[in-house]
């Protein structure tokens, strides 16, 4: 697939959770120098079916780590579930909001 981001950062301000997989907590406060119970306190919460940690959200949503200039603070270190969007999985509301996906779907690339 020809993707090429623009980095407009709608993907990570879209509500919805952030999953975090075995390990990458303790990655994650690694990078930001945080010991991971400080870290799960501050950046983490249970998702609804109790299976996993999450990143926390804004007030209006979206991912805590996204910043004003559409950067990921943990760039580096993102969970797996962001490092796959939209190469290893896509979904119909993430297909909505993000401007090179919409022209994919009215018939630019991506191929
Ligand atoms: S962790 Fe980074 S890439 Fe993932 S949703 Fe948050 S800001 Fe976006
Ligand atoms: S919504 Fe699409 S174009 Fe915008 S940052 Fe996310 S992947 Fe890139």
């Amino acid at each position: 697939m020809n993707f090429t981001c623009q980095c407009c950062g709608a993907c990570c301000r879209v509500p919805g959770y952030v999953a975090l997989e075995a390990g990458e907590a303790e990655t994650i406060a690694s990078f930001l120098g945080m010991d991971i119970y400080a870290f799960t306190e501050q950046y983490a919460l249970l998702t609804g079916n109790r299976g996993n940690l999450s990143l926390i959200e804004r007030p209006d949503g979206g991912c805590i780590f996204i910043q004003d200039d559409n950067t990921c603070r943990i760039q580096p270190v993102k969970p797996a579930q962001c490092k796959g969007f939209p190469f290893q999985w896509k979904s119909k509301q993430l297909k909505a909001i993000c401007p090179e996906l919409r022209v994919g779907a009215t018939g630019r690339a991506p191929a």
